[in-house]
């Protein structure tokens, strides 16, 4: 009995490390893997042994007899993956490699700043080698888990379960949470560096990126990290206005946030029930007149932003008639043979109900918004038709013609990409919205992880590679003897005048 990956693979590899027989694949350090958007598993090789299911956080991992019919494509897109890549062909790599030792004995003690994804897979990694003997985890919210609680959408419910990895995380016994302590406002970075022989920050990237059209700021344009953050009860987000009163809303942008958005403004709200949807958006989605949702991509179907795993899903969706999805494209634009192409022409063939019973995402390609229209809140958005043009390195990117119109809509999301905010007391590149660092190092005792790191890209699980990537750093430096220890008085000194929350937390999975 073959296992199957399907749609919630956070790639965060702890299957590939279970695997007795070396059967999945990208594995971390192989070609592909930093980008890949799912793990594969070999289906010829695989031995059934159910390993990789145990190992799995987040429930992506599936016998191929238990498969629904929506998750029935992940078989060939599992066995796609080795038609490119025979198995037989690869060394193994799925060994545990040998615990690291460092020369020095420590005690060592590590800030984290920042309680989400790459904050904890920080702490989990630190927490291997026993020369560090406490690992204190800064989050100025109250509550811990970051994006996973407040980015993840509600009706992602496998992917939440990562949540209980993070809930094991922070019960052992050398983790403390420090909650409620805003790093850069609460406590100085040169105040932790008296107490602490490194600093981690994992602050994510908070922010959005902007459009620079007019109209942008008009009420009723939101930021998807506005909104996301407002439907998942983000306690900075609760009086977000978000009108609903109009029968169509506009997502810019077609990466997995768009269509993240477009599920729930067209979800019916009775299926959203006893998610992690809050209650006040609960009550709007209940009311909401949004009857269709147009999510817009500059260039085409064959460079959509979303993942493949997610374009399964949505089409899932549609052929359960939850919702109906309409493609609207360039005829002249060749059709791709790769599985993306393939999905989306499948959806373009399906015939809407008709009935307009049904709430529909239209996917619209080769359009840009160039601005948003209205007097006092926003009533459309004016698109420019785009050409797709080729460079000779094979990118394609979008030129505007001549050719524009106006879609009509009560609501624009914008969703063209988060965007990290520069942190007090470290260096910051404008360009990236990153902190410059190599391999997680900002200079020997500070450090950076996940997407103030390396952009942001990647899924939940991306964040155990890069986190293994700069503790490695740290402990390097910490090996070298660099920086110099703490003296024990200004930590004791920090302890007494600093920080709102030193009991330690105990923190429940999930909610
Ligand atoms: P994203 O994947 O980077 O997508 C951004 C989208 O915005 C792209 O379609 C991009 O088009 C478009 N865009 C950028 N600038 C634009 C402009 N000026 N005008 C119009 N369109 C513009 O960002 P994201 O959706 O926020 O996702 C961030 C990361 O989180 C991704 O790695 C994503 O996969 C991950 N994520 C994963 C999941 C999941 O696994 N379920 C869920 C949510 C997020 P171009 O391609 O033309 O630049």
């Amino acid at each position: 009995m073959p296992y199957v990956v399907t749609q919630s693979c956070c790639a965060d590899a702890s299957c590939v490390v279970a695997c007795p027989v070396n059967c999945i694949h990208p594995a971390p350090g192989e070609p592909g893997f930093a980008e890949a958007e799912m793990v594969h598993i070999d289906q010829d090789a695989c031995v059934g042994c159910g390993a990789c299911v145990t190992a799995c956080p987040v429930g992506a991992i599936k016998a191929d007899t238990r498969l629904s019919t929506g998750e029935q494509p992940f078989v060939a897109l599992n066995a796609e993956y080795y038609e490119v890549f025979p198995h037989a062909d690869r060394a193994p790599v799925a060994v545990v490699p040998p615990q690291r030792r460092l020369t020095r004995p420590g005690p060592f003690q590590v800030a984290v700043i920042g309680a989400g994804p790459a904050g904890l897979y920080t702490a989990d990694e630190l927490l291997k080698h026993p020369e560090v003997a406490g690992v204190d985890v800064y989050e100025r919210l109250r509550t811990p888990y970051g994006l996973v609680r407040f980015g993840v959408a509600p009706d992602h419910t496998t992917t939440k379960q990562v949540s209980r990895l993070f809930a094991t995380i922070e019960r052992q016994p050398r983790f403390r949470y420090r909650l409620g302590v805003h790093v850069g406002r609460d406590v100085t970075l040169a105040e932790l560096r008296q107490r602490y022989d490194a600093v981690v920050y994992a602050v994510g990237a908070s922010a959005d990126r902007r459009l620079d059209i007019p109209g942008e700021d008009l009420p009723g344009s939101v930021a998807a990290t506005e909104l996301v953050g407002w439907y998942n009860g983000h306690p900075d987000r609760a009086a977000l206005e978000v009108p609903l009163d109009h029968e169509r809303a506009v997502v810019i942008g077609n990466g997995n946030v768009a269509l993240d958005v477009a599920r729930i403004l067209t979800a019916d709200p009775e299926t959203l029930v006893g998610t992690d949807l809050a209650a006040g958006p609960l009550g709007r989605l209940r009311t909401s007149a949004v009857r269709e949702v147009v999510v817009l991509g500059r260039r085409g179907p064959a460079q959509s932003a979303f993942t493949v795993p997610e374009l399964i899903g949505l089409s899932a969706l549609a052929d359960a008639g939850a919702i109906d999805v309409v493609i609207e494209a360039d005829p002249d634009e060749p059709a791709g043979t790769d599985t993306r192409s393939r999905l989306l022409a499948g959806l373009a063939r399906r015939t809407p109900s008709g009935d307009g019973q049904r709430r529909r995402i239209v996917l619209r390609f080769g359009h840009s918004p160039i601005e948003l229209l209205g007097e006092h809140r926003v009533e459309g958005v004016r698109v420019v038709r785009n050409r797709l043009e080729r460079a000779a390195d094979g990118s394609v990117r979008a030129v505007p013609t001549d050719e524009t119109s106006v879609i009509d809509a009560g609501l624009v999301v914008r969703s063209i990409g988060h965007r990290g905010l520069p942190v007090p007391d470290l260096p910051f590149d404008e360009a990236t919205g990153t902190v410059p660092n190599d391999a997680g190092r900002v200079e020997p005792g500070v450090y950076v992880v996940g997407w103030i790191k390396r952009g942001p890209v990647g899924f939940i699980g991306t964040n155990k590679t890069c986190a293994e990537e700069t503790v490695s750093s740290l402990l390097d430096d910490l090996d070298a003897g660099l920086p110099a220890p703490p003296a024990p008085a200004a930590a004791e000194e920090l302890d007494g005048h600093r920080g709102r929350d030193r009991r330690r937390a105990t923190v429940g999975a999930g909610s």
